[in-house]
């Protein structure tokens, strides 16, 4: 039974991974139903029809040559098994359609034979993994008392968004947040008012952050960062200034507060136009120095 071709090729048929052999040459030889399945249902990544006379080295050329760079991968990958240079290749890709995100993975094997040397190509759809993946690591970023970016998130967007500005020759503030006597609050109302107080606070804080290239962090238990990418110090200061106004009219309570009765915050700015020596840890530090200065001066103000 196990040596009726019918019986081999029924298995390879039963399986939902694509499978695509190809010759030295990227000629494809032979293709499982999946695949053949897979290109009538889906224009994008896999060509259905015609795979007889199809070159699957020279699609992914093709697709590179498009700028796509998992293409570019694929083909550099798939000549590295065929010249021997490595055992095997694995290829994680995205292959999203208009209206679903999908993701595959390709492993090129070599499979010799008696009268030439072919390559088992088979392709698997991981999307599930993806997606799981995908939530993973967007819920890593996030602070979870106030449901804003954490300071992991800020200090990558503060990474990126300092590049950018270097790119774009443009000016980077950023802002660090300190909330004044905020002990009293917790020990004048409890805990939960305390947290439900940082909430508010968070969701103020993000009125002054409206384009993409700025972002708000909670930065430490009481303390929030800011950052506006090309945004000079002035502006930088009147959004800083926004949002004392929106938190002062907010009217939450600080009964004890020496400042006021209503919770105030002090704020440290920095800016810069970034350079290929700047450095991040500086400019954090900066913002925090200028944090100290306002408390030293009163707090429920901006430095500078
Ligand atoms: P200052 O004006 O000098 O900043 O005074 P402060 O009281 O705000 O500063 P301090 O550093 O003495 O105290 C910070 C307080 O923030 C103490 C801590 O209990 C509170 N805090 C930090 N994280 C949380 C939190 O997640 N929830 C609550 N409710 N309170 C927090
Ligand atoms: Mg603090
Ligand atoms: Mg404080």
């Amino acid at each position: 039974m196990e040596h009726s071709p019918d019986f081999l090729r029924a298995i390879l048929d039963s399986v939902s991974e694509t499978i695509v052999v190809i010759d030295e040459a990227g000629t494809i030889q032979y293709v499982n139903r999946a695949w053949r399945d897979y290109g009538e249902n889906n224009d994008a990544c896999i060509p259905g029809d015609h795979w007889q006379t199809l070159n699957y080295l020279a699609a992914c050329d093709k697709a590179s040559a498009m700028g796509d760079e998992f293409g570019a991968g694929a083909a550099e990958g798939i000549r590295s098994v065929v010249s021997g240079r490595r055992p095997e290749f694995y290829l994680e890709y995205p292959c999203h359609s208009p209206d679903e995100k999908r993701w595959f993975m390709m492993r090129v094997a070599p499979l010799q034979l008696n009268e030439g040397s072919y390559f088992v190509i088979v392709h698997q759809n991981i999307t599930e993994r993806k997606l799981a993946e995908e939530k993973v690591s967007a819920l890593a970023r996030i602070d979870g008392l106030t449901g804003i970016a954490n300071r992991r998130a800020f200090d990558e967007f503060l990474h990126e968004e300092v590049r950018r500005c270097m790119r774009l020759g443009k000016p980077v503030s950023m802002a660090i947040v300190d909330l004044d006597h905020f002990k009293l609050l917790n020990d004048t109302f409890g805990h939960q008012v305390g947290d439900d107080t940082l909430r508010r606070v968070a969701s103020l804080l993000q009125e002054t952050v409206n384009r993409p290239s700025d972002t708000c962090a909670r930065y430490g238990g009481e303390e929030f960062a800011l950052i506006w990418g090309d945004t000079s110090l002035e502006q930088a200061r009147q959004l800083a200034n926004q949002f004392l106004r929106n938190l002062t009219e907010a009217k939450i309570l600080n009964l004890h507060s020496p400042t006021g009765k209503y919770l105030t915050a002090s704020i440290g700015l920095t800016s810069i136009i970034p350079t290929s020596d700047s450095d991040m840890e500086k400019l954090i530090r900066q913002a925090d120095n200028m944090l100290y200065e306002a408390k030293a001066n009163g707090r429920n103000r901006i430095e500078p």
